[in-house]
């Protein structure tokens, strides 16, 4: 838990810590992060978990992995890899192959609703983008990348290479 303010923590990192109702893995995987990042990392989490139906007598896993470039560097990104025992490249398949059975976009609007309940991959990039709050620098998109941000926004128009490099990983920065 990280119950300190900003102002006590500048400058300095962490590994993103765990919270009341999700487990994390340690560093390296679990690459040391600023504050700010954390905070924000720890509030949209949590509350994914909560949403989820996750306790704090049954906690869901979050794996993180290292980051290399950009903002990694300064520990203003981080990588999620797993969630939930699952890699989020299979995560991305399953409901891949679950709504592609649909016919028309009624039925596929249907099977999203229904596999949106039980898929912790789409449900984890989902609460980064509505509840967290990511880097913009300027003339940039927001910094949240993952399998779904073809579909699911916040930047629809992505590149065929950035969606295939974040094809088994979701990526923030702050
Ligand atoms: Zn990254």
């Amino acid at each position: 838990m990280l119950c300190a303010t900003a102002g006590e923590h500048a400058g300095r990192r962490f590994p993103v810590p765990p919270g009341l109702r999700y487990r994390v893995n340690r560093a390296p995987a679990n690459a040391p992060v600023t504050f700010e990042l954390a905070r924000e990392l720890v509030r949209a989490l949590e509350r994914f978990a909560e949403e989820a139906g996750f306790s704090a007598a049954r906690p869901v896993e979050i794996e993180f992995g290292p980051g290399v470039v950009g903002h990694h560097q300064v520990g203003r990104a981080a990588d999620i890899y797993r969630v939930g025992g699952k890699g989020l490249g299979e995560w991305k398949r399953r409901w891949d192959l679950r709504l592609g059975a649909a016919e028309n976009a009624e039925q596929r609007r249907c099977l999203a609703r229904r596999e949106g309940v039980a898929n912790l991959g789409w449900r984890i990039y989902k609460a980064l983008q509505l509840y967290g709050r990511w880097a913009q620098p300027y003339g940039y998109p927001i910094q949240l990348f993952g399998p779904w941000t073809r579909e699911e926004g916040p930047w629809k128009h992505i590149s065929d290479s950035l969606l295939a490099a974040h094809g088994d990983h979701i990526h923030v920065a702050k």
